[in-house]
């Protein structure tokens, strides 16, 4: 595995998120459709700076190119193209609610998410479609499963609540998760029709390589410190970028700008991806050419076969710090293992952590944050359509175009409040301890 360089001591605040290894989905992608990297060159002059080109600046600048025809858009991120969260996630976009890993809401708030994800995928499907971008799009629904008795009940409630709302799922036999996914560990299973699949990082690659050429991107480009003025002074190293307007899309770092700090923290999660298979493993990996399954337990495993005949497995979570690529190793291999015995061997070619910005109620962080400046967090583990749609209304509130959906965004992004540390880390540690438990039930 590939390693980059840390810009400071692990644990301080940080400008930007330099991970121990690259990402599987990057690496495998070939070059078409690749946004090339750019690395910033000298001074510039623009309206907007976005900072971080993941799912909410890709799509922040892609609207507000719309909206300010002929102005100067700069977007920049500290990573190679791919490499920040978005090119290292699953490619599960759920475009209703109450099929999230976590969802929590109901009422209102729960309406307006959903219409947030669909709002993410219908433009998602407008610009791939619109730009040729091949990112192994899939609508094939996935499958819930659960692997404890608390999960089971989970199921239950969360197929109570689809019923209550009319909406179709097949429930499945041991026998169908053995056939389907090739696995005995999960007890209980569901599939569900919500669900497109992705390879994330073509998409990301795809969304940045069409925006209009207005939009300057630039990669390998970290912000290392904003002075805020008339205009805004961004420091990319030994250059600068004077911007009217400043965007902070930036997702785990928000802090290191000053904002965000009390109310968003961070987690890691991560994944690996076996090397090629062959007829006889993907024989054992269920009948499908290719599903994704995510699991009803918030410490449990997301999984996918994919057409590139590789497997991939998603599992386990860090407050704060990325593991050491070696403990990851064993982390996802045991339960690799423990899922799919039956497998010739439990390596993976690649395997990766990821950053996540979260909050203690789930709401986003979106808005106004200071004059000028605007700031787009908290994806809480899920965001290619959630972040997709929030950076699109980000643009349109920032020009003063209005919507029912826009009131509502400001209406439920009101994230609360999270103590400071040692608090902060003893109410994380108490969670996960009793998430843990749930696991064992
Ligand atoms: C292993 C894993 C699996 C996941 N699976 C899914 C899934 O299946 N479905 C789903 O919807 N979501 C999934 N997610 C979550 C998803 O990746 C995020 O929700 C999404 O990427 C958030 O988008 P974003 O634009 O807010 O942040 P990011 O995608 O993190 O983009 C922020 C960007 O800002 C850049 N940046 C930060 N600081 C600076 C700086 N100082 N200067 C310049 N640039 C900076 C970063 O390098 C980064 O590229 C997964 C995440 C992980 C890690």
């Amino acid at each position: 595995m590939k390693s980059t360089q840390r810009p400071t001591a692990r644990g301080s605040m940080r400008p930007y998120t330099a991970y121990y290894s690259v990402s599987g989905w990057n690496q495998i992608q070939t070059d078409s459709g690749r946004c090339h990297d750019k690395v910033l060159e000298g001074n510039q002059r623009a309206k907007f700076a976005i900072v971080g080109a993941g799912f909410a600046g890709a799509a922040t600048a892609r609207r507000l190119a719309e909206l300010y025809p002929g102005e100067e858009i700069i977007l920049l991120d500290a990573l190679p193209a791919g490499e920040g969260a978005a090119g290292r996630s699953s490619g599960f976009m759920l475009d209703r609610v109450e099929t999230k890993i976590d969802a929590r809401n109901t009422g209102p708030q729960a309406d307006w998410q959903t219409a947030i994800l669909q709002a993410g995928l219908g433009w998602l499907k407008q610009t791939t479609s619109g730009h040729g971008i091949d990112c192994d799009w899939h609508d094939i629904g996935h499958y819930k499963t659960s692997t404890t008795l608390q999960g089971a009940r989970e199921l239950d409630g969360l197929l109570a609540r689809l019923d209550s709302k009319g909406i179709s799922y097949r429930r499945l036999s041991s026998q169908d998760i053995g056939d389907e996914m090739g696995t005995a560990h999960c007890t209980n299973g569901v599939w569900l029709p919500n669900c497109v699949l992705v390879q994330p990082a073509r998409l990301i690659h795809g969304l940045l390589s069409t925006l209009p050429e207005q939009v300057k991107v630039y990669t390998k480009s970290p912000v290392d410190r904003i002075a805020m003025g008339n205009p805004h002074t961004l420091h990319v190293g030994p250059h600068e970028i004077k911007a009217d307007v400043v965007i902070l899309c930036t997702n785990v770092t928000l802090p290191f700008f000053g904002y965000g700090g009390d109310r968003q923290l961070t987690v890691y999660t991560y994944a690996g991806m076996t090397p090629e298979l062959d007829d006889v493993e993907m024989a054992k990996l269920g009948m499908g050419a290719t599903w994704g399954a995510t699991p009803v337990e918030r410490l449990g495993a997301t999984t996918r076969k994919l057409t590139s005949r590789r497997f991939l497995f998603r599992t386990g979570f860090s407050y704060k710090n990325e593991l050491p690529p070696a403990e990851i190793g064993t982390v996802l291999r045991e339960m690799y293992s423990k899922h799919f015995p039956q497998m010739k061997n439990h390596t993976f070619e690649y395997s990766w952590g990821g950053a996540l910005s979260m909050t203690r109620n789930g709401d986003p962080i979106f808005g106004k944050m200071a004059r000028n400046v605007y700031a787009l967090s908290a994806c809480n583990a899920s965001g290619i359509l959630k972040m997709t749609a929030l950076g699109k209304l980000l643009a349109e509130s920032i020009k003063g175009v209005d919507s029912a959906l826009l009131q509502d965004t400001e209406r439920f992004s009101k994230p609360s409040w999270i103590p400071p540390e040692p608090l902060r880390s003893i109410g994380v540690s108490f969670n996960l301890s009793r998430m843990k438990k749930a696991m064992r039930s």
